[in-house]
């Protein structure tokens, strides 16, 4: 390297092996980034900490060779006002893996976002956000151990993409002119225009790390979260081609939700990973509500941005949050807060955000006896106490300590007496408890799928999402009596009755009971159902929308009907009731 940049002696780069796989040395060269306002704080105190988890795990037979690298005001400095030089872009890629501090965003004057530049030079498509609570970390939550969650952000696309058009402007008359004369749209006088693409490049590779991520680490689901309802042909995009990829790349490792009810009436199959989306609004309020159905949200930039923030304020907010910026093969580990110029130089802030960035890098490249140290020794220096000022301001009797001060504390501990059987014993009953959650969740499905499908924020499309998916069939030849018990003991109000001679269907209702037996005074024990159910039955498809449904039901006007499969055999069914519930929850069906 030419320049201000210098390559430490005695360390070996990272490379990434032909299958993708990185390959680490035991001396391997990291870059770091301190960054503005804060940063330099916050960083000295983290290498401090990383470098005695390192010399601690492996007794020094692996060391961090660290390089900084320039970004920022730092770099302006030192390249002639140059915020992020081309060297550094260089090292970045050379070296694989690296962390940053915050950066000061200058503002006005045209500039783009260092953050928004570093994540498209170098192709960052992934912005990785790992939420979840440690002990002791103050938090508004009532169980904030239900948060576990890793948000994966799409980074390069979406209204972040930069193509905006400023009202007044030449460029903004043309193509205000354009959209209104030749495109019909209309919207009012001098607007600002800003244009959301969103492809299915990028969604995919974006939904496919997501995936593959809950495949690695055994998460039970992927979220597409998005607002599909209102822009179709993005955010709606986003949502289908998540499925689409799902089907095609992970057929064997993945289901849908839908098919959880329909297909295992509830049950997830073992070590299958569920792919459901939910509505971007409607995710902010099921992650305070019921965040431990929740395992990798996948989502576009703008509502990422907004999510991954309102996540970790329920545990801790953006002072303990971590986070990483990845491509195929570069990773960016990254502070999650900004540069708080009003604590810079003060040594008062938290280091957590940079600190766990770290812990994550750590895992990344495979150091995970490193990692665990510095999780640990953490949680033990917080549950006794020893915070910043910002977790101060929310623990009582706490006893705050500056950023180095923190720093020393969990070198004190990392180097003292440090119980990881104890921590790994609470971690197995943190995951027991959820895993309880889980089987929780899954009972309610199977008892009550329609109730629990609402609760949990999914909004039913099709006759399927809504269908109770075990109907109830009897023989032609059973006695109304039988069936009558039959139907009592299982609290439903129909069943169905399964061919005779002539090959077709039926169905017994309650209604029926009463007009052709109660009504003529016959003995229930001495008639078949065949002789007083309703032939032939009348059927809808699976995948026909609840709106068909509803205008089928309508029209011959009956209170329930069967859906078959493909082959015409009833697998559910479907009542007025049902799709009354949805609508009065969710609205009207699309
Ligand atoms: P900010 O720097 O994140 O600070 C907002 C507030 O968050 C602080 O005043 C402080 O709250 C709290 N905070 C942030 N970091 C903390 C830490 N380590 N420990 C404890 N508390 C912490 O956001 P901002 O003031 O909006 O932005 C300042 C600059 O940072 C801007 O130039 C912006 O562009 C840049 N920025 C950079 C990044 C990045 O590099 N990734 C991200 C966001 C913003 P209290 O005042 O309550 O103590």
């Amino acid at each position: 390297m030419s320049g201000h940049i210098k390559y430490p002696e005695g360390g070996q780069k990272i490379t990434v092996g032909a299958d993708g796989k990185l390959q680490v040395p035991d001396n391997p060269i990291l870059g770091f980034v301190e960054g503005d306002g804060i940063g330099p704080d916050i960083t000295r105190a983290c290498l401090r900490i990383w470098d005695a988890a390192v010399a601690k795990a492996y007794g020094g037979k692996r060391k961090i060779h660290w390089c900084e690298l320039y970004m920022g005001e730092k770099a302006a400095g030192l390249y002639n006002g140059d915020y992020f030089p081309e060297e550094t872009k260089e090292a970045m890629k050379d070296l694989v893996v690296s962390i940053k501090g915050p950066l000061t965003t200058p503002v006005g004057g045209g500039f783009r976002s260092l953050n928004v530049a570093l994540r498209q030079d170098l192709d960052l498509y992934a912005c990785v956000r790992p939420v979840r609570h440690y002990p002791g970390v103050p938090s508004p939550l009532k169980k904030p151990e239900d948060v576990d969650v890793v948000i994966f952000r799409e980074n390069t696309e979406d209204v972040y993409a930069g193509i905006e058009y400023q009202s007044g402007t030449e460029e903004n008359k043309k193509l205000a002119r354009f959209l209104r004369e030749e495109m019909g749209a209309d919207f009012f006088e001098d607007a600002g225009l800003g244009v959301k693409p969103i492809s299915p490049f990028g969604s995919k590779r974006l939904i496919r790390k997501a995936i593959q991520y809950a495949i690695d680490n055994n998460r039970e689901s992927v979220t597409l979260v998005h607002k599909g309802n209102i822009m179709k042909f993005t955010e709606g995009a986003f949502r289908t081609w998540g499925y689409e990829l799902a089907r095609e790349e992970f057929p064997d490792q993945t289901i849908t939700e839908e098919e959880l009810y329909s297909t295992y009436g509830g049950k997830r199959p073992e070590g299958k990973v569920v792919i459901k989306d939910r509505i971007a609004d409607i995710i902010f309020q099921l992650m305070l509500l019921r965040p431990n159905e929740f395992d990798v949200l996948a989502t576009m930039n703008l509502n990422g941005d907004y999510l991954s923030d309102a996540v970790a304020a329920e545990v801790g907010g953006v002072g303990i949050a971590p986070g990483a910026n990845i491509s195929d093969t570069v990773a960016v580990f990254e502070a999650t807060h900004g540069t708080a110029p009003k604590y810079a130089n003060q040594d008062k802030v938290n280091p957590g955000s940079l600190l766990f960035s770290g812990v994550m890098m750590l895992e990344h490249i495979g150091w995970k006896e490193a990692a665990e140290l510095i999780t640990v020794a953490y949680g033990e220096v917080v549950s006794k106490k020893i915070v910043t000022y910002d977790f101060a301001r929310q623990i009582d009797d706490a006893n705050e300590v500056s950023t180095s001060g923190f720093a020393n504390a969990v070198i004190d501990q990392i180097n003292g007496d440090l119980d990881v059987a104890k921590y790994r014993r609470q971690d197995q009953q943190r995951q027991a408890a959820l895993e309880q959650d889980r089987k929780e969740r899954e009972r309610r499905r199977v008892l009550a799928p329609l109730e629990e499908m609402i609760a949990s924020g999914r909004i039913p499309h099709l006759v399927r999402d809504l269908m109770n998916p075990k109907p109830v069939s009897v023989p032609g030849d059973t006695t109304v009596e039988d069936a009558m018990h039959l139907m009592r003991d299982k609290g439903i109000s129909s069943v169905f009755v399964q061919p005779g001679s002539d090959g077709q269907w039926g169905i017994m209702t309650q209604r029926d009971v009463l007009a052709r037996i109660v009504q003529p005074s016959r003995r229930p024990n001495t008639v078949k159902v065949s002789e007083v159910c309703t032939k032939p039955l009348i059927t809808v498809p699976e995948d026909m929308t609840l709106h068909d449904c509803a205008a089928k039901m309508a029209s011959s006007n009956i209170r329930r009907v069967a859906v078959v499969d493909a082959n015409g055999e009833p697998i559910g069914i479907i009542s007025d009731t049902d799709i009354f519930a949805s609508v009065e929850h969710f609205g009207l069906p699309e």
